[in-house]
């Protein structure tokens, strides 16, 4: 690739993120008038308020979707890990408990 198209390319990506930050910068605006005096939530993921009778935590945002997700799955990982910890720590001791009744 040559300088002048590697440059070009720098250009657009600039260019596409100022584009999707004003989107996310007008939704803002648009659900902050939409729901300013109503009993809302805030999305957990871009914090833009969205309405309590949304059951998910989350914007229709696809990022914050994605990002949601990800996050749910490390967790729900996390959690099974400590479960796993708990689980081998406490086994052999239950075998000692066990062993010592009979
Ligand atoms: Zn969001």
């Amino acid at each position: 690739m040559s300088r002048a198209e590697k440059i070009a390319k720098m250009a657009k990506t600039t260019a596409e993120q100022a584009k999707q930050k004003s989107i996310i910068a007008k939704k803002r605006t648009k659900a902050k008038k939409g729901v300013l005096f109503e009993a809302h939530k805030h999305c957990v993921e871009c914090s833009i308020p969205i309405s309590l009778n949304n059951e998910s935590l989350i914007c229709d945002n696809e990022n914050c979707r994605i990002n949601q997700e990800r996050k749910e799955k490390s967790r729900k990982r996390l959690t099974i890990l400590l479960y796993l910890g708990v689980g081998i720590f406490i086994v052999p001791i239950l075998i000692q408990i066990i062993g010592a009744l009979t």
